[in-house]
């Protein structure tokens, strides 16, 4: 893995740039105005085209450690944001089926409520007990800040109790330490890429990262949705790293 250039933020070379699949909820939903959820069957056909192709869906916390290792050739990063009940009900038989694990990223401070902040009908999030057993189905629990704020341009304190903060009550919750944190709404500046590294975090995922960007405090993600059957998955397979090239000259 090619890194450092003094920065401390753990900088990636294009090549060295790990697929780390996006997804939100896992249900069948009538009314997703933001493209949030995949049914459970095309959860299970997405998961059985990584098999197909040999690759294996892994917590991004498994795939970083193996990164370090150079051992990350065939691991995709499995994620889910927010902390949707239905990841507990509907994804993780699909993934113990198959042998994946994934990162579910938990907002510490909504943990049992429902997610009300997007448009749309509000989901149920994962109650304290639901953190548990995911966390003992073998899952990575990771952080979502505590309350969903977008992060660029917070203060230092607001900074502080978003990712340190609920870092520290993730930890008591899932009794594990957390090593992840997934940015709200992709939003991050450099501050707050350095409060995610500085909070003692491994990794931090974000979604669209500009190319001067990538490092371990930034990984970026691709949206896996509804739409995306073998064809469209094998393309985003291909393509996210021209994507992180194009999105780099233009930024
Ligand atoms: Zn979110």
């Amino acid at each position: 893995m090619s890194t450092g250039n003094g920065s401390g933020l753990g900088r990636l070379g294009l090549s060295s740039v790990p697929l780390i699949l996006m997804y939100h909820a896992v249900d069948t939903v009538e009314h997703d105005p933001c493209m949030l959820s995949v049914r459970p069957d095309q959860f299970a056909a997405q998961l059985a085209w990584l098999r197909s192709r040999g690759l294996r869906g892994v917590a991004v916390g498994t795939l970083v450690a193996a990164m370090h290792a150079g051992r990350a050739r065939g691991l995709v990063g499995i994620t889910f944001d927010d902390g949707y009940a239905s990841v507990l009900r509907n994804a993780v038989p699909e993934l113990l089926h198959r042998e994946f694990t994934a990162t579910v990223f938990v907002i510490s401070d909504r943990v049992g409520q429902v997610s009300d902040w997007d448009a749309g009908t509000p989901w149920p999030l994962l109650s304290r007990s639901q953190v548990g057993e995911l966390a003992a189905a073998g899952m990575e629990i990771g952080s979502h800040s505590a309350t969903h704020a977008p992060l660029a341009g917070l203060d230092a304190p607001r900074l502080e109790a978003e990712v340190k903060g609920s870092r520290d009550s993730l930890s008591r919750l899932a009794d594990a330490e957390i090593r992840g944190f997934a940015y709200p709404y992709g939003s991050m500046d450099a501050a707050a890429r350095r409060a995610v590294r500085d909070a003692g975090y491994d990794y931090g995922c974000a979604v669209r990262t500009p190319w001067a960007q990538l490092g371990l405090m930034a990984l970026p993600r691709v949206y896996v949705g509804q739409q995306d059957g073998a064809g469209r998955m094998a393309a985003k397979r291909l393509l996210y790293r021209a994507d992180i090239v194009v999105r780099g000259q233009r930024s």
